[in-house]
């Protein structure tokens, strides 16, 4: 248990509330697919609640046109270097360096759509000990990098490994002020051993928080899967979601968003052919950019 330490008797308590891994959940991995579940008591998850943790979902939403916009896609003069000038992105690097010794402060209940949940959670580890949050900052400066080369204006939402939070809530709303087109949660899961991929998960419909946004950020989903499930090199998960989509209503950095937003859960790191690859410095640079270009579709899609 290398999170634990010495609490008083109320961060004790806190702490024992915390999620310590699983990206959403226990350590141990006692939980089958703790990222994609609800706990029966509708304390945790990423970020728990009481959501109904749907699964499957793939039937809302479909690809975008892009029958029209090629100007701005083209290569050659006028920024068609560039062809996400104009778009804002922001990449949310899910969990924080310093969740797993701030239990009191990421236990605040906040905000979460329909219902409060935590603030943050730990996130998920290898077995090796490579942790989900510092994977998930990584390949989101790539992602950032990548989309910047392409002309995009890109905000994360944390900038360093060592902090806590930001909370679910507050990670929402800085894709809200920066007005995103597009905005990516980036998680590795810590589901059972025994099951690898990846999976995106997109919000499912709430009246009066994600009903505006449902549409889009579906689409957004099925691009990022079709782009990451042909290039990326890690299978759709096999052991959740349908072919590599889940739609959920208990994610509260989705319910609170205003902009289109998905989460990527890059793979599974309780699994050692996806951990191979997570922990592998070279195939997260690649796999970022081959997310970025997902991304990119999406945009120029509804541009056009
Ligand atoms: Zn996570």
């Amino acid at each position: 248990m290398p999170h634990f330490r010495p609490f008083g008797p109320t961060a004790l308590a806190a702490a024992l509330l915390v999620p310590l891994a699983g990206c959403a959940s226990v350590a141990d991995g006692a939980e089958p697919h703790p990222h994609a579940r609800v706990r029966p008591d509708g304390t945790a998850g990423d970020g728990g609640g009481t959501g109904d943790g749907d699964s499957g979902g793939t039937d809302s939403g479909h690809g975008g046109d892009g029958a029209d916009g090629e100007d701005d896609r083209e290569d050659g003069d006028g920024g068609g270097d560039k062809p996400l000038s104009g778009f804002t992105v922001v990449i949310d690097p899910g969990h924080n360096g310093g969740n797993a010794d701030a239990a009191e402060e990421i236990s605040r209940m906040v905000p979460a759509g329909p219902h409060d949940k935590e603030c943050d959670t730990v996130g998920a580890e290898s077995e090796s000990g490579y942790e989900e949050h510092a994977f998930n900052l990584d390949f989101s400066r790539h992602m950032r990098d990548e989309l910047e080369s392409r002309g995009a204006e890109v905000v994360l939402t944390r900038q360093d490994g060592d902090g806590v939070g930001p909370c679910i809530d507050e990670r929402a709303e800085i894709g809200n002020e920066a007005g995103a087109d597009a905005a990516v949660s980036v998680h590795a899961d810590g589901g059972p051993e025994s099951g690898r991929g990846f999976h995106v998960i997109a919000p499912g419909e709430l009246d009066g928080f994600t009903d505006d946004i449902a549409g889009p950020s579906m689409r957004l989903a099925e691009e990022l899967r079709d782009t990451f499930e042909a290039d990326a090199g890690v299978p759709t998960a096999d052991y959740l979601a349908e072919d590599g989509l889940d739609e959920r209503t208990d994610l509260g950095g989705l319910n609170m968003s205003d902009v289109p937003k998905v989460f990527l859960e890059a793979g599974n790191m309780r699994n050692a052919d996806d951990a191979e690859l997570l922990e592998d410095a070279r195939w997260r640079e690649e796999a970022a950019a081959v997310a970025a270009d997902g991304v990119a579709a999406f945009l120029l899609a509804e541009e056009g």
